[in-house]
C-alpha cells in the first residue's frame, strides 16, 4: 500500500557542487520519498535525475553492514566494531613505529559533511602524528583554488548564481554546464537577457550546442587563446583602465606578455580563425555584464593554474568583477569541495589557514586548546606525491574515507600496483563492492547522504544542510561516529572531547573561521542554516543581527575592488604556454578527451550506478565517440566494438560516430572503470592536479 507521509524536512543534495535543496518527505520520521524543495534559492523547485534518485541508492544490498577484515586467503570476514577499531589502531601505530609516524596516510573526499572533513583532519593530524593526507577534491579544484589564492590572496569564489541571470554575457571555458551542473544551466536559460553565451571546448558538447558561439580550440590551446583575447581588448583599448589602476598589480607586465600573442600565433595554437577571436573579444567589449566561469576542461590540464589566470585576468582587465552578472567564477565539481577547501585540515589549517605560520598554528592550538606543538609546521604531501611515498617504500598505511582511487586516480593500472604495495589498507564507505574496497585489508561501513547531520558548502559558497532522515544499515555507523571512535580507541578521545556532535564541531569551525574571508562566525547554528535557505560565506559576527531576508539575500565577494592581498589588490599572473605533454604520434594518432558523459550518473558511478532509473538514463557500457570521418578511415561502424589504447593501457568501447567530436579526437565518459587505464600521469606544477583532459591513443576495431 502507498505509505502517506505525515511531514517533510528539506536538505542539501550530496552529489555536485550546485547545492540543490531536496524535500523530504517522511513517515514517522523515516524518509518515504522527495521532490526538489521549491523555495530554496539555489534550485528554485529542481532537481536533476540525481538529485530526485538520492534515496533509492540507500537501499542498495552491497551497503557494507559491518566491518570486514580480510584474512590470509583473501576473504573478508564479518568482525564487530572492537575487533575493527582494535586491527585498525595496532596495524597503523605498529607501522608508525616500524617506519615513523608520517609513514600512514589519508585520503578522502569532497562528499562527506564540513564537520566530517574538519574531525578527520584534526584527529589524523593532531591525534595521531599523521603528516600527509589530501582529498579527492585535489582532482577536481585544486587549480581553481591555488589560481584564486594567488590572484585574489584567498580562494574566494567571488560570485552567486544570481549572476547566471543577470549577465549580458556567459562565457564558459572547459564547462559542460548543461550535463555537468544542469540547475546552474537552468539558470542560464531563465536568465531574460537573452545573453550571448560563448562556449571554449574542443567538443560540440550539449552547452556548445546551445552557445552563440562555440570556440573549438585545440585540446589544451585555451591558455594561448585567452592571451590572444587579452591581447585584442589591449590593442582596440577595450580594457577599464580606472579598474585596472585602482584594484590590480602587473597589468603592465601581463600586457607585455601577451603582445606576441598575435593573431597568427593563437589561431595556429587554437585552430581558430582570426574572425572567431575578434568576434569573441568584441563581445566581451560590448558586454555590459560578462561573467566567467570555469570547470575541469581548465582546472584537468599541465597548465590549469596559468589558464585559470588568464581567465581571471579578462575578467580583472575589463572590471568585470564585483557586480552582478559579472566574475571570474570557478565552478566546483563536488557537493562540499568548498568545505573541503577551507575546513578538512589537509592543504590549509582549519579555516583557510596556513600550516607554515606560526601565528596561525597559536590561533587554532589556543582555540582548540591543544599543545601548539601538536599542529605540524609543514604541508601535506599532495595526492600524487602520497601515491609516489607509496611507490618508493616511504609510506606504507592508507586509509581512504568516501572516495574509490582504484577507479579515479589517472593512470588506473599504476595506482592499482601503488595501493598493492601498502601494507594496510582501510576503506570507509556506504559500500563494500568499490573498487578500492575490493583491495582493503579492513573496511569501516558507513553511513551515506540521508542517514546523519552535518552542512555541506557549494559553489557560491552557500552553507546548506545535511539531515538524518534514515537509520544507516545494520551497523553502519556515521563517519562522524567512526573519528570519534578511532580518536577513543587510538587514545586521543580526550582531544575531541568537545566534539561531540557536528553542530558542536561547526561551532569549533566558527571560531577558528574568525578573521578569515571566510569567517562564519554570525552564523547562529543549524536551525538558521535551515531557517533561511543557506548562508553564503563569509556572514561575520558583525551581520549577526540581520533580519532573515538580508541572511538569505545573494551575497558576491569584492563589490568593493577590495581583495585579499596584504595591499588589497588583485594580481595579474602569467606564463609562457607549455604544448601537450603527450601529443599525438604515428602510433598513438588519437587525442583522447575525457569528462562527464551524461546527466543520469556521478563520478565512478559507485551511487549512482545502484539506481535502476538512473541506469535507465544512462549508457551502460563504456563507449567511445569518434569524428565519422575517422570511424570510415578506420571501417568503424556505429555500434561497433573498438579498441582503444595508450601507452598504458587499453580498452574495448562501443562506437559512436558522432561530429560533436572533432577529426583526431575521441571521447570517453569517466564513469566508466576502465577510462582511467588510458589516461597519462600528468600535473599542474602549482596546484598538483591530475591533467584528465588530453593524452595520446590509438583506436582500432576488435
Ligand atoms: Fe542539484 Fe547537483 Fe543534486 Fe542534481 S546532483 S539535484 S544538480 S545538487
Amino acid at each position: 500500500a502507498r505509505v502517506r507521509p505525515d511531514a517533510t524536512t528539506d536538505m542539501v543534495c550530496g552529489y555536485c557542487s550546485t547545492g540543490c535543496s531536496l524535500r523530504v518527505h517522511l513517515k514517522d520520521g523515516e524518509a518515504t520519498n522527495l521532490t526538489p524543495a521549491t523555495e530554496y534559492p539555489v534550485n528554485l523547485g529542481m532537481a536533476c535525475p540525481k538529485g530526485w534518485e538520492a534515496l533509492s541508492v540507500l537501499d542498495s544490498p552491497d551497503r557494507a553492514t559491518r566491518p570486514l577484515l580480510r584474512d590470509q586467503t583473501g576473504r573478508l570476514n564479518p568482525i564487530d566494531w572492537d575487533s575493527a577499531m582494535t586491527t585498525f589502531t595496532d596495524r597503523f601505530k605498529a607501522i608508525q613505529a616500524e617506519h615513523g609516524p608520517h609513514s600512514v596516510a589519508f585520503l578522502s573526499t569532497g562528499q562527506m559533511a564540513t564537520e566530517e572533513m574538519a574531525f578527520l583532519g584534526a584527529l589524523t593530524k593532531f591525534g595521531m602524528g599523521l603528516l600527509h593526507g589530501d582529498g579527492n577534491t585535489r582532482q577536481c579544484m585544486a587549480t581553481a583554488v591555488v589560481a584564486y589564492k594567488q590572484a585574489f590572496g584567498f580562494d574566494a569564489p567571488p560570485y552567486t548564481y544570481a549572476d547566471f541571470e543577470e549577465s549580458d554575457v556567459i562565457v564558459l571555458v572547459g564547462s559542460n554546464l548543461c550535463i555537468a551542473h544542469p540547475i546552474m544551466w537552468e539558470r542560464v536559460m531563465r536568465n531574460p537577457h537573452s545573453p550571448e553565451i560563448i562556449v571554449v571546448d574542443p567538443r560540440m558538447t550539449e552547452t556548445a550546442m546551445n552557445a552563440s558561439q562555440h570556440l573549438a580550440a585545440a585540446p589544451k590551446s585555451d591558455l594561448s587563446l585567452m592571451y590572444g583575447i587579452a591581447r585584442i581588448l589591449i590593442d582596440n583599448d577595450w580594457v577599464d583602465r580606472d579598474y585596472i589602476d585602482q584594484h590590480t598589480n602587473d597589468f603592465e607586465a601581463f600586457a607585455e606578455h601577451v603582445a606576441t600573442f598575435t593573431d597568427e600565433r593563437v589561431t595556429a595554437d587554437t585552430g581558430l580563425s582570426a574572425k572567431q577571436l575578434h568576434r569573441f573579444a568584441e563581445t566581451i567589449h560590448n558586454g555590459q555584464r560578462v561573467s566567467f566561469w570555469w570547470t575541469m576542461g581548465v582546472n584537468q590540464s599541465h597548465q590549469g593554474t596559468r589558464t585559470a589566470q588568464a581567465i581571471i585576468n579578462l575578467a580583472l582587465m575589463t572590471g568585470n568583477i564585483g557586480r552582478p552578472g559579472t566574475g571570474a567564477n570557478s565552478v566546483t565539481g563536488q557537493c562540499n569541495a568548498m568545505g573541503s577547501r577551507l575546513f578538512s585540515n589537509t592543504t590549509n589549517l582549519l579555516g583557510g589557514h596556513d600550516f607554515t605560520s606560526a601565528e596561525h598554528r597559536r590561533k587554532i592550538a589556543d582555540i582548540l586548546q591543544i599543545d601548539e606543538a601538536l599542529i605540524p609546521r609543514e604541508n601535506s604531501l599532495p595526492y600524487n606525491e602520497i601515491m609516489e611515498g607509496i611507490l618508493r617504500g616511504k609510506i606504507k598505511g592508507l586509509w581512504v574515507v568516501c572516495t574509490n582511487p582504484a577507479h579515479s586516480w589517472i593512470n588506473q593500472n599504476q595506482c592499482r600496483d601503488i595501493l598493492d604495495r601498502l601494507d594496510f589498507l582501510v576503506v570507509q564507505d556506504m559500500y563494500s563492492t568499490t573498487e578500492t574496497a575490493n583491495m582493503a585489508d579492513l573496511i569501516l561501513p558507513a553511513a551515506g547522504w540521508g542517514e546523519k547531520e552535518g552542512t555541506l558548502i557549494n559553489s557560491e559558497r552557500r552553507i546548506g544542510a545535511l539531515k538524518k532522515v534514515r537509520k544507516a544499515p545494520g551497523e553502519a555507523l556515521s563517519d562522524f561516529n567512526i573519528f570519534k571512535l578511532v580518536a577513543h580507541y587510538w587514545g586521543c578521545g580526550e582531544m575531541f572531547r568537545e566534539w561531540d556532535s557536528p553542530e558542536a564541531v561547526f561551532r569549533i569551525l566558527q571560531r577558528c573561521s574568525e578573521g578569515q574571508p571566510c569567517d562564519i562566525t554570525g552564523i547562529e547554528g543549524y536551525s538558521q542554516i535551515d531557517a533561511t535557505g543557506g548562508i553564503q560565506w563569509p556572514f561575520a559576527k558583525s551581520e549577526g543581527d540581520k533580519q532573515k531576508a538580508e541572511v538569505a539575500a545573494e551575497r558576491r565577494l569584492f563589490a568593493d575592488g577590495q581583495f585579499f592581498h596584504p595591499d588589497g589588490r588583485a594580481k595579474f599572473l602569467f606564463e609562457a604556454p607549455r604544448p601537450l605533454t603527450e601529443p599525438p604520434s604515428r602510433n598513438f594518432p588519437f587525442i583522447l578527451l575525457t569528462g562527464r558523459g551524461t546527466v543520469a550518473q556521478w563520478h565512478t558511478q559507485t551511487r549512482t550506478g545502484k539506481s535502476a532509473v538512473l541506469r535507465k538514463l544512462s549508457p551502460q557500457q563504456i563507449f567511445v565517440e569518434i569524428n565519422p570521418a575517422d570511424a570510415r578511415a578506420l571501417a568503424l561502424e556505429p555500434g561497433d566494438m573498438a579498441t582503444v589504447a595508450s601507452q598504458r593501457g587499453r580498452l574495448q568501447a562501443r562506437t559512436v560516430c558522432t561530429h560533436s567530436v572533432q577529426p583526431g579526437h575521441v571521447f570517453i565518459a569517466m564513469h566508466y572503470e576502465a577510462a582511467n587505464q588510458l589516461t597519462d600521469a600528468v600535473f599542474d606544477p602549482y596546484s598538483k592536479q591530475p591533467a584528465y583532459k588530453a593524452c595520446a591513443v590509438q583506436v582500432s576495431r576488435v
